[in-house]
């Protein structure tokens, strides 16, 4: 049935199909950062007017994204470690497509140190980026035979002293495969607690420790898999999608992407379509 837009009375629009992640935004003028062109982030929150308010949004993002997972294929530790590395510059579905065959040829730490380069670098050719990633994956090998007999450790202070591990892939390691909450600050995650006004930091080391206190240990995993779903399939780095933003009530950027609900829904990207960033 054609219906009218509350928001858009004049206009009589089809439904359009939406994945059931898209909410319905009530209609409400654009927030300040949206109109004034001004920074979302607001010093004169309050501390505890900030924190609840993040909640509230991590509340509603639980809702919004329950599928929300590691999108990378993996049975232990290890592969873990290694999909991650490859993930650099590359999608998690074209990961996956090389991770089966490389698993099965390099079944150990001591496997990757032992890896002869031009086969290794013919395996990874599809994730781009191929010899510096071939570097990495046989140094990693050798530095995990070397100081942590074969083991990946699971900690964050050990996982940062190997090769090509920074904070955000210690922390998908140790969040996905040790069960210990992390925070993974990628570009998505940067630009959304930025956009949520929750930080005005670029740096993603402060990023993550000002968000760590807005957002409770124990969800740190699991809201980050949320955040970086919605960055992908709503809130998306050029034209986000408000109109149709279930976050759209909390957040300061509300209408620095379209607000018009129909052009908004069509902006939001299914599950299958959503893994192309
Ligand atoms: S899509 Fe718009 S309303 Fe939703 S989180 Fe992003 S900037 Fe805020």
């Amino acid at each position: 049935m054609p219906t009218r837009s509350p928001a858009y009375p004049h206009r009589v629009s089809q439904p359009v199909l939406q994945p059931d992640y898209a909410r319905p935004v009530k209609a409400r003028r654009p927030a300040r950062a949206a109109r004034l062109g001004v920074p979302p982030y607001d010093p004169d929150e309050t501390p505890l007017a900030r924190t609840r308010r993040a909640r509230r949004m991590a509340r509603e993002l639980a809702v919004i994204h329950p599928d929300a997972h590691c999108e990378l294929d993996f049975t232990t530790p290890l592969e873990l470690l290694v999909a991650t590395v490859l993930s650099a510059q590359t999608t998690d579905k074209m990961v996956n497509k090389v991770t089966p065959v490389l698993f099965a040829r390099y079944p150990d730490a001591a496997a990757y140190a032992g890896a002869d380069r031009a086969e290794l670098e013919e395996l990874l050719k599809p994730t781009g980026f191929f010899r510096a990633k071939a570097n990495s994956v046989i140094g990693l090998g050798r530095a995990l035979v070397e100081r942590f007999d074969g083991e990946v450790p699971g900690n964050l202070a050990d996982l940062v002293t190997l090769p090509g591990v920074g904070r955000k892939t210690a922390n998908v390691v140790l969040g996905n495969a040790f069960g210990v909450p992390g925070l993974t600050v990628d570009t998505h995650f940067g630009r959304l607690v930025r956009r949520f006004g929750w930080t005005a930091e670029e740096d993603p080391v402060k990023v993550e420790s000002e968000i760590a206190v807005l957002v409770p240990k124990k969800e740190w995993t699991d809201f980050s898999h949320r955040v970086i779903f919605h960055g992908r399939r709503v809130c998306h780095a050029k034209k986000p999608a408000c109109g149709a933003c279930g976050l759209a009530a909390w957040c300061p950027s509300f209408g620095i992407g379209p607000l018009d609900p129909e052009l908004a829904a069509r902006l939001v990207k299914t599950p299958a379509a959503s893994d192309t960033e």
